[in-house]
């Protein structure tokens, strides 16, 4: 593939920082809004933020069928704590009634949200990541957890006993901010995993 044009779901949250680690990481990059912007990428970035929030937004725009049925097809795509819970098949405390986080089973994993935020508001670890040399700065900020993977999700890192980060076929998710730190090791890993 020629560069890979990946697009950042940004209706909320932390989209700046994505588009510059992905153009640093080597690809491409651009906001998504509107269903013909979601059309033009070959993939998609869904930031951290408030997902209960995003959710609303994906169905007030016309986004969430049109989303769902480009992840049915196969996009690759990476979700970032807010992003992961999106993609999960299932979300657990997904919010208030009428107000829920919208599940876009992008990969086969129940994420329970806000999780560690029932502990401790936000945190950083130095963690191991499935495929990236040495250690991880991962920053959490009321993050989600994955308590169950199914049988083709490989997990990629814990933190504190819990899973943090999964890969399936060409979607990746972490429960951190890796946007954040400066560190390029994962938006370069998912820009790789494009041209697999
Ligand atoms: N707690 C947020 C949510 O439920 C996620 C927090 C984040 O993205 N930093 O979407």
């Amino acid at each position: 593939m020629s560069t890979a044009h990946v697009g950042v779901l940004a209706l909320q949250g932390d989209t700046r920082e994505h588009l510059a680690a992905l153009r640093e990481a080597g690809a491409e990059a651009s906001t998504v809004r509107r269903v013909r912007e979601l059309e033009a990428v070959d993939a998609l970035v869904i930031p951290g933020g408030e997902s209960t929030a995003m959710s609303h937004l994906l169905r007030e725009l016309d986004l969430l069928e049109p989303l769902r049925s480009r992840l049915a097809d196969g996009m690759p795509a990476y979700g970032s704590c807010a992003g992961m819970i999106l993609l999960a098949s299932e979300i657990l405390d997904a919010g208030s009634a009428g107000r829920e986080a919208t599940p876009l089973k992008g990969i086969d994993m129940t994420v329970r949200r806000n999780a560690f935020g029932r502990q401790v508001d936000s945190f950083e670890d130095d963690i191991t990541f499935g495929g990236v040399d040495g250690p991880v700065h991962a920053v959490f900020i009321r993050a989600p957890w994955v308590e169950r993977v199914g049988p083709e999700v490989e997990v990629l890192a814990e933190a504190a006993g819990h899973i943090v980060a999964v890969r399936q076929g060409n979607r990746l998710a972490t429960a951190f901010h890796p946007e954040m730190t400066g560190d390029r090791r994962i938006h370069k890993l998912f820009v790789s995993m494009l041209s697999e």
